[in-house]
């Protein structure tokens, strides 16, 4: 059992469960703007009742979000290795059933893909591969060496690794890890990563925590929003949060919000989270998680996003291309993993967001910092 596991399980789950059925909005009004929330309030925020306080809810999060971020927004921006997988999970487009033409990059073809990312002012790159065979950590490290010569942060969004694995990808210049448990629902995990590469729950559930023992200075955890009902997965994923703000206060703490929108054609999203649950679950992390990222990709539309930074969101991937290849190539030539809904530039973003009042900020770490 991982530690954190064993934490939930102290927590009868009927209890929780009965809070977040709580319809009574005048249980949830005096948690607003208490510094500190317990896990019973956090049910409480997240609950039914708390619907009609969403804009006073939104408003305190915005005070909490200016005083702890200040008007800044970090951009990033993925690079996918490849899109061969031998994963079965049915939501995803890089799925090994899935008909699209599939491409690996070589290390050159990593640097060269980093070479045009950079030229469009992108300083932190997000390294992404499924469960793809040949490219594992000593590929990895190649490919970080070779990327921090462009980019002062360099992150992966990899498949789970042992403690020595991170440690050693720490020691090649990665700086974070991005793994979202994709559902905090043992049963719903298992029945939908059956017999894939990806069936193991408690090894996923614990790698953040393996990843902050060997060094990394972000981790980025999250759920994918549509896959299992919304209020639990937030609890759970927001009690994961705090327990790794605890145990790993050297590491940034970032929640990352996939909200499934397109999907492959022969996968129904089981719970679709519409745009106010959406915000009411990015108002409720930031009165939970003062100090956390907020991570929003370009899974969702232009306008939407920029009205998130108003609420708690302090991240966004920009100019995203998610298929290997996608930075150098005029025209897609693999198959991607999802079709973006935010097709701005980095440079269109920057100036939206100036013209909005914010910082844009490319590079928010160096390695220099603490050395
Ligand atoms: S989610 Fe990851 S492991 Fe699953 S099919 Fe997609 S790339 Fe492969």
């Amino acid at each position: 059992m991982t530690p954190f596991w064993d934490m939930l399980n102290r927590i009868e789950q009927s209890d929780v469960m009965a809070l977040l059925e709580n319809t009574s909005a005048e249980k949830v009004r005096p948690l607003i703007g208490r510094p500190r929330l317990s896990e019973a309030d956090l049910a409480l925020l997240l609950s039914k009742g708390a619907t009609p306080l969403l804009e006073e809810m939104a408003q305190q999060a915005r005070r909490i979000t200016q005083a702890r971020f200040g008007n800044a927004v970090s951009l990033y921006a993925p690079l996918y290795v490849s899109n061969k997988c031998s994963g079965t999970c049915p939501y995803c487009g890089f799925k090994k059933t899935q008909k699209i033409k599939r491409r690996t990059l070589s290390i050159d073809e990593v640097e060269a893909e980093g070479e045009v990312l950079s030229r469009s002012g992108i300083q932190h790159v997000l390294l992404v591969t499924g469960d793809c065979p040949g490219k594992g950590v000593e590929f990895l490290c190649e490919a970080a060496r070779r990327l921090k010569k462009r980019f002062p942060s360099v992150t992966v969004e990899i498949p789970p690794l042992d403690e020595a694995d991170y440690r050693a990808l720490t020691e090649c210049g990665v700086d974070g890890v991005t793994l979202y448990q994709e559902t905090y629902d043992k049963a719903l995990y298992d029945e939908l990563h059956r017999g894939s590469p990806k069936d193991n729950y408690m090894y996923r559930l614990d790698a953040l925590s393996r990843a902050g023992a060997a060094g990394m200075r972000k981790l980025n955890l999250g759920v994918l929003w549509g896959l299992s009902d919304w209020r639990y997965d937030a609890f759970r994923l927001a009690l994961h949060a705090r327990f790794l703000e605890k145990n790993h206060w050297r590491s940034q703490i970032l929640l990352g919000m996939p909200r499934l929108h397109n999907v492959p054609g022969d996968f129904t999203i089981p719970c679709k989270v519409s745009d106010r649950d959406f915000v009411h679950i990015i108002v409720t992390m930031r009165l939970f998680l003062h100090d956390a990222g907020i991570v929003v990709s370009t899974r969702e539309k232009p306008g939407f996003r920029d009205n998130l930074l108003a609420i708690g969101a302090t991240q966004f991937s920009a100019g995203s291309k998610t298929e290997p290849g996608g930075y150098s190539a005029a025209e897609r030539q693999s198959g991607a993993q999802f079709e973006i809904d935010d097709q701005r530039s980095p440079k269109a973003v920057e100036a939206d967001l100036a013209r909005l009042g914010y910082d844009p900020v490319f590079k928010d770490w160096d390695r220099g910092f603490i050395s």
